[in-house]
């Protein structure tokens, strides 16, 4: 599998580390607010990677936290912990969003068929190994003290900006406009890894440390808790791509400096949703949900047929007309998956299979597109083979595109009477009807005893022929 790597800039031969084990990390959720469809959709492109891995025979480990603290409003350290700013507005405790909204996010997952990591690890839980990380990188002279919270110090590195596809502006966190600079940094870029003095008085989960009560960086807690569970190297760090700098920069900075070596092969960044207005945000314009889409009769296996019909490298506009696209695409492939005969006799053609697989790993070999792999699947239903082997690929498919194809299909199947959905069958008897038509009653006959030997039994109704199993 080729996949791009955001630290090279260039896609490369996905090999793992360790041949026995691939371990992957991904930056979980702030969980003060609900998730927005935006980050469902780097979620979900996540997922898309595990699963192919897991596809071609991998064993995968994959790790996420759940942010439940240090996470400011500003990404580069400045305004109020979110954790305390969504505690306010539900007019809750701290701990009581928590687990709110990691319950909420985990729903969502499960609705749009997002596997659970292996495991799920809050921040509050690892404030130990924080600490320990914190000591070794002010002992290494990595890292200061002043005005009270510890600093991570970026002139120390040889290099800090790591992805250098960024322009320098964007890069500046600490004169962006309208942020505060913080004066105890020595560089701009510096930021913290422990705090005991923020603006915000109220913080509310504090712990004990050798720097007096406080709380982590955000940045100090995808290290922290990836190196605990991951071992000092890891094959691939996901996130969207806003997380690219500054915190995956400064998760390189201090995890590298903390090492002292190399700790990720592969860094894959899904690029955002955006709506019409630009990138789609909780505190701007609508707040698109899952629930919402729901709420407005969006199936969201449809949401996901969605996502999975663009490339993650590339932004992806959200419109109502866009998603309606994709309902009726999606409700269609569902359609001709119904008609294909579950009960057709016989094993899956190998070679076919075989074929029609190749053709799904190219697409997804290519960087993992998705794109490429659900033409793939229409590739299927056009292929002259039998159902059998048809719906044996689709199923496989599956394993990775997770749309609920054939379950979707048999409820489709379910509901339909019977004569309605067998367009072999039906084919037969507009045949009959022609042969009937022309006074061919030789072929009309041949025809009814076709399908006698095939167990079913036609009944002509002044509506036409029907037909039922005998
Ligand atoms: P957060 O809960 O804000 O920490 O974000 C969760 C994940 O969603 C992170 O990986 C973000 O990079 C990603 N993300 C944020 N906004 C968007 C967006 N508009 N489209 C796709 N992913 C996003
Ligand atoms: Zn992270």
């Amino acid at each position: 599998m080729y996949l791009y790597n955001s630290l090279t800039h260039k896609k490369e031969p996905f090999v793992p580390n360790h041949p026995e084990l691939v371990k992957m990390y991904t930056c979980g959720p702030t969980v003060y607010h609900y998730a927005h469809i935006g980050n469902l959709r780097t979620y979900m492109m996540e997922d898309v990677l595990e699963k192919y891995l897991r596809y071609q025979g991998y064993n995968v480990r994959r790790v996420m936290n759940i942010t439940d603290v240090g996470h400011l409003s500003s990404d580069g350290d400045t305004g109020e912990d979110k954790m305390l700013k969504g505690a306010k507005r539900e007019h809750k405790t701290v701990m009581e969003i928590a687990q709110m909204f990691t319950d909420a996010f985990f729903e969502d997952c499960r609705k749009l068929n997002i596997k659970r990591p292996d495991v799920v690890e809050p921040a509050t839980n690892c404030i130990g190994d924080f600490i320990h990380i914190i000591e070794t990188l002010l002992e290494k002279g990595f890292a200061y003290r002043a005005g009270g919270n510890v600093y991570f110090d970026t002139s120390k590195l040889e290099k800090y900006y790591v992805f250098n596809d960024f322009n320098a502006e964007d890069l500046d966190v600490g004169v962006r406009e309208g942020v505060e600079e913080d004066t105890n940094k020595r560089n701009k870029n510096d930021f913290v890894l422990w705090f005991t003095q923020s603006k915000f008085e109220d913080q509310a989960l504090k712990w004990e440390s050798p720097w007096g009560v406080g709380y982590p960086g955000w940045h100090i807690e995808c290290t922290g808790i990836s190196l605990k569970y991951l071992g000092e190297d890891m094959d691939i760090h996901c996130g969207g791509i806003d997380n690219a700098f500054p915190h995956h920069t400064n998760e390189i900075a201090q995890s590298e400096a903390y090492l002292g070596h190399k700790w990720v092969n592969f860094w894959f960044h899904v690029l955002h949703l955006n709506s019409g207005s630009g990138k789609m945000s909780k505190s701007s314009g609508e707040f698109l949900t899952l629930a919402l889409l729901e709420e407005k009769g969006y199936d969201p296996m449809a949401y996901r047929f969605f996502c999975l019909q663009s490339h993650y490298r590339k932004n992806l506009v959200f419109s109502y007309e866009n998603l309606d696209n994709a309902v009726l695409a999606y409700n269609k492939l569902i359609d001709k998956i119904a008609a294909l005969n579950p009960e057709a006799e016989g094993e899956p053609d190998a070679a076919v299979l075989k074929a029609l697989k190749a053709r799904f790993m190219k697409g997804m070999d290519a960087d993992l597109n998705t794109s490429l792999a659900i033409t793939a699947l229409y590739d299927v239903l056009k292929e002259k083979t039998d159902d059998r082997t048809k719906l044996a690929a689709i199923g496989d498919f599956d394993r990775v595109l997770s749309l609920n194809l054939l379950e979707a299909a048999a409820k489709k199947r379910a509901q339909q009477p019977e004569e309605e959905r067998n367009p072999a069958i039906e084919a037969l008897l507009a045949a009959r009807a022609a042969a009937k038509k022309e006074k061919n009653f030789a072929e009309a006959d041949r025809i009814r005893d076709e399908l006698k030997a095939r167990g079913i039994e036609i009944i002509d109704t002044p509506q036409g022929a029907k037909w039922k199993r005998i």
